[in-house]
């Protein structure tokens, strides 16, 4: 194979993956260049390691509620260690099978720093690839404040590089990714501050589920600290670190920090002005509706688009959509960014798909909205002493007099299986009616949803 492609790829993360696999079955000759792991974010640093850890940190609720089943448990404790390098020998297989799937499906790989050398020329260790059409797919990296002693903490791939289970944590930021490291420290035995800038993490949310949150985290932490400011974050003659915020407060004794305060495009370094292209001032790739940029022929997926749902399963969409369009002669087909199911893997997790109650207000005003709401505490703490019970809370946001679903909102145990289902529901535009009609599964947690009254 030369080095002129149908399709060039840069960055095998889950969006330049899938649409360079996709690609290729349709009979394209393609060309995906990667400077790290395969796999990107998700298996290598994201998604993957994560879920490792959130099943590990399940285990360990699981074993501190064993009594309650009348087991006598001894020795429980985490060997981090162990933990460690069993999720990494995971990740390193998965690697190998990202390997293996490029190699099966004909795709020529090159391992480099890509580097746009014209509108659909790229660059990788000398050597050019030449594509008819050119995918750009280098997905995000963790943002860092600006404030003095930011380097004595990590971000969220250091997390994943933590030789030590830390003693004392605080992990700064409000999106998923913050409450969901805080979570998985907390409830794996380091004690955690979740610090936030504003009144709460998880802002866009519906409120319900905020609010469960809330409540869930004063039962047993990560401790939430709210309107915290980061100012600058010191090393202590002890050793440890202090987290300072600009209102004067101090979080003392903490052996690591965890900027966890967004994530920002990878696009610096990439050359997009040599292929034409203008950044926003995020660095975000700018694309119209069918993943291209202003350039013809040249297309971006994934985080790297700034879309507002930066997630593994929209990159891969939106990526397979385009080569079904570009190669597959599916015309006009496209990712459409609405009713995207997603999980927020917190103890218990939370899952949300379409719109929370103020967006829905928004979208079709107040008065067209009706909602149901249902809190109960899940039979699986019918034996828990009450101080530990966390409430799971449901809500449904419907709309129009035949009470169209268009938000479904759960938080509790299982909410991370229950809503897939459910978004199939909400994207085929079914009813309160239609869910009422479905008969219950007993005894479940997933059967309130629909038996709302
Ligand atoms: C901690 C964490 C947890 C997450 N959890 C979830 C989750 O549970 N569910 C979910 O759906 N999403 C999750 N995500 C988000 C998910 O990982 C991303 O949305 C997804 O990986 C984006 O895919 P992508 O293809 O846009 O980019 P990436 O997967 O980041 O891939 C981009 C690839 O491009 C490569 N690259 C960049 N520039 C160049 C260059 N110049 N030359 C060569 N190669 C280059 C990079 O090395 C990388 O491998 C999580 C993210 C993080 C950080």
């Amino acid at each position: 194979m030369g080095d002129e492609f149908d399709l060039v790829v840069v960055g095998a993360g889950s969006g330049g993956i899938a649409t360079a696999r996709r690609a290729a079955a349709h009979g394209a000759q393609v060309a995906v260049v990667e400077r790290h792991r395969l796999g990107g974010t998700c298996v290598n640093v994201g998604c993957v390691p994560k879920k490792v850890m959130w099943y590990a940190s399940e285990t360990a609720a699981t074993l501190e509620r064993a009594g309650d089943y009348g087991f006598t448990l001894e020795g429980a404790g985490l060997d981090w260690h162990r933990l460690r390098s069993a999720r990494d020998a995971y990740v390193e297989r998965l690697n190998g099978v990202y390997a293996s799937n490029l190699e099966r499906s004909g795709i020529a790989l090159y391992r480099g720093e890509a580097q746009l050398r014209g509108p659909r020329t790229v660059e990788v260790d000398g050597r050019r690839l030449q594509g008819r059409h050119l995918l750009l797919a280098p997905g995000g990296r963790p943002s860092w404040p600006q404030i003095p002693g930011a380097e004595h903490g990590i971000d969220s791939d250091g997390f994943f590089a933590l030789d030590e289970q830390p003693r004392r944590a605080a992990v700064v930021g409000a999106g998923y990714i913050a409450v969901e490291i805080a979570s998985l420290f907390q409830h794996l035995g380091t004690e955690t501050t979740l610090a936030v800038r504003r009144d709460g993490p998880l802002r866009g949310f519906d409120p319900l589920l905020r609010e469960a949150l809330g409540e869930a985290l004063a039962v047993d932490g990560p401790e939430l600290v709210t309107g915290l400011t980061p100012a600058a974050c010191e090393r202590q003659g002890d050793g440890t670190l202090a987290l300072v915020g600009e209102d004067g407060r101090r979080l003392e004794g903490l052996d690591t920090v965890v900027w966890a305060i967004g994530r920002e495009p990878a696009t610096a370094g990439l050359g997009l002005e040599a292929a034409g292209i203008a950044p926003r001032s995020d660095g975000a790739i700018p694309v119209d509706a069918y993943q291209e940029t202003a350039v013809p022929g040249v297309y971006a997926v994934g985080d790297a688009t700034g879309n507002d749902f930066p997630l593994t399963p929209v990159a891969i969409a939106a990526g397979r959509r385009l080569a079904d369009r570009l190669f597959g002669g599916a015309e006009g087909r496209h990712l459409a960014y609405r009713d995207i199911p997603t999980v927020v893997f917190s103890h218990p997790p939370m899952g949300t798909v379409g719109l929370s109650e103020p967006e829905a207000a928004a979208e079709y005003g107040a008065e067209a909205l009706r909602c149901y709401t249902a809190r109960f505490i899940p039979m699986n703490y019918a034996l828990a002493p009450q101080a530990v019970k966390k409430r799971t809370a449901m809500k449904l946001v419907t709309v129009g007099e035949r009470e169209q679903v268009v938000g479904v909102h759960i938080f509790g145990e299982g909410a991370d299986e229950m809503l897939q289902g459910f978004a199939v529901a909400v994207r085929m535009g079914a009813t309160k009616a239609d869910l009422d009609e479905t008969v219950a599964i007993h005894p479940t947690s997933a059967e309130e949803l629909v038996t709302m009254r």
